[in-house]
């Protein structure tokens, strides 16, 4: 993916005068999705992302492919059933960023054995061909042997399932990076400022402004898609400043330790904290990741902030299950995303309810909204979506092909609980291609002892995955400062100089860039 090149694109379409078919606003997990299931049934796309591609929610997530135990304790059957059939095909699909992880929950009373048995049992029975293996339930001896760092007192046993676990804005990359191979057009640090209308008021296109440059791009579409997570509203609005709003959000934050603070390759589930939700502590690339919170927030934002309660919380509650209490001094980094979610029954238009999950929604202008569900279901909201668009857009017929569509990057794994330690794993068959970079002894080595990351990475992003900031490249095309805040600062500069070579930067923008990091880590830590 080349930036200089998606603009060149944008720019002829605009001269030659023929509108796209689709122009997406948001390059989020929903954005993506679309684009990918657009540009496979063959129709002209572009996406535009305000900053860079998944910077809003789809970077921040618990990082599971799930049906979601909870929904199945509140008996929405038929949600739970379509996501853990979107789990297995994306463990099809993507198999080299996909993973089964097998989840412990502990039991401390003589009634949850039966109780979480029973309701697993259930959750593997509604997964059925698409199962990552059988739960059962396990002796003492064998929950400690599953969670070496588990608390042994009045532990009675556990249940063990298994779900999906991946690594979220490298799937969303590699999202991009399929729609582009299939030829849509993709741009990031390129908002949309306004909605273009024709003469009978209806959306016909948009402007977008290039951030780097400030030049503004006139992009006419048959349909606008508008996908932009928590930002919905703001979007809608620029079709008609009085629309009803038809967002909430709230927002969760996790904490990240050393992986020493779980031990071993399960994931720890309790199913009822005090305030009800479920939190997990997971394995994530050799770390501990523990979340999250359900807080409601006021107004939708790019970098959301923990609040001092949020982070007491999860402390506290993982704390009481594992043998090691963490504390604050053992936070290697906070991270925070918003939840989009629907108000139920509000809005003006037509709200197309596909399920209790994702919502689409027509304006009266002809905006089509996408938002809602969760990262697992992205395929299947982007299907209904391209349904709604060819409908709504009279675009010509055609079949959607994503349910076997191999991911970019998909490579098999032969073990698929082992290969997930190797670092460069998660490229797939881009790998030899990084290993052919770090051929150069200089882009071999660790940028930091504390993190696997090597300098042939940073080369990568910037000359392929289209990352323009140090940001983009330690913050999504690799994990460090989701993993180690203090790390990833110490990581800023050789990165700036390493980005700088390939993007043709000066020193002021190194100076620049790492100041600007640095204020930006300082956030991720407590
Ligand atoms: C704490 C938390 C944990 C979660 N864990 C899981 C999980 O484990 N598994 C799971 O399946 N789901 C999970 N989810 C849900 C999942 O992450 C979200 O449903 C999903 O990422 C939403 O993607 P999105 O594309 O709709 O929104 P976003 O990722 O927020 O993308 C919207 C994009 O639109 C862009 N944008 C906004 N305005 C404009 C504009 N004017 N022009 C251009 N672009 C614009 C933004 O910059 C943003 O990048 C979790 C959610 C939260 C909050």
């Amino acid at each position: 993916m080349r930036r200089d090149g998606m603009l060149r694109q944008i720019r002829e379409r605009a001269r030659g005068g023929e509108p796209w078919d689709i122009a997406v606003i948001g390059g989020g997990a929903t954005g993506a999705g679309v684009a990918v299931d657009a540009a496979t049934r063959g129709f002209d796309v572009v996406l535009v992302e305000a900053h860079d591609f998944g910077k809003g929610t789809s970077s921040r997530s618990t990082k599971l492919v799930h049906g979601g135990v909870r929904y199945l304790e509140q008996g929405n059957v038929p949600l739970v059933m379509s996501a853990l059939k979107e789990r297995g095909l994306l463990r099809l699909n993507a198999p080299h960023l996909v993973h089964d992880l097998a989840f412990v929950v502990p039991n401390y009373s003589w009634w949850e054995a039966p109780f979480y048995g029973i309701g697993l049992k259930l959750y593997d029975l509604l997964a059925g061909k698409y199962g990552f293996g059988p739960s059962r339930v396990l002796t003492k001896e064998e929950t400690l042997e599953r969670l070496p760092a588990l608390e042994p007192e009045e532990l009675r046993g556990g249940v063990i399932y298994y779900d999906g676990q991946f690594d979220d804005s490298r799937l969303l990359i590699h999202l991009m990076m399929t729609a582009a191979d299939h030829g849509a057009t993709l741009v990031n640090y390129c908002p949309a400022t306004r909605l273009l209308r024709d003469a009978e008021g209806y959306v016909n296109g948009l402007i977008a402004r290039d951030d780097e440059t400030g030049e503004e791009l006139p992009i006419a579409a048959r349909v606008l898609v508008n996908a932009t997570g928590v930002f919905t509203d703001e979007v809608r609005r620029m079709a008609d400043p009085k629309t009803e709003p038809l967002m909430v959000t709230s927002q969760g934050i996790h904490l990240v330790f050393d992986g020493s603070f779980l031990k071993g390759n399960s994931a720890l589930m309790v199913p009822r904290t005090r305030d009800g939700r479920v939190l997990f502590v997971i394995p994530w690339h050799g770390h501990a990741v523990a979340g999250t919170t359900d807080t409601p927030v006021d107004a939708p934002s790019l970098e959301p902030k923990a609040l001092d309660e949020e982070i007491e919380f999860i402390l506290e509650t993982a704390g009481r299950y594992l043998s090691r209490p963490p504390s604050r001094a053992d936070v290697l980094a906070v991270y925070v995303g918003l939840r989009p979610l629907v108000k139920s029954g509000n809005g003006e238009g037509k709200t197309a309810a596909i399920s209790r999950d994702h919502v689409i929604h027509v304006d009266n202008s002809g905006l089509l909204t996408i938002t809602g569900g969760k990262w697992t279901t992205y395929r299947h909201m982007a299907e209904d979506c391209v349904d709604h668009a060819i409908t709504l857009g009279r675009l010509r017929d055609a079949e959607c092909e994503t349910k076997s569509l191999r991911i970019h990057g998909y490579r098999e794994c032969p073990d698929s609980t082992n290969c997930r330690e190797e670092p460069l794993e998660v490229y797939g068959s881009d790998e030899a291609q990084i290993r052919a970079l770090a051929a150069d002894s200089a882009l071999a080595s660790r940028l930091h002892p504390e993190l696997p990351y090597i300098g042939a990475e940073v080369v990568w992003a910037a000359r392929e995955e289209m990352a323009r900031s140090i940001e983009d490249v330690l913050a999504r095309r690799t994990r460090a400062l989701f993993l180690n805040a203090r790390a990833a600062t110490e990581m800023a500069e050789p990165v700036a100089r390493l980005m700088a070579r390939e993007l043709g930067r000066d020193e002021a923008w190194i100076e620049t860039q790492v100041k600007q990091f640095g204020e930006l880590a300082r956030q991720y830590t407590v």
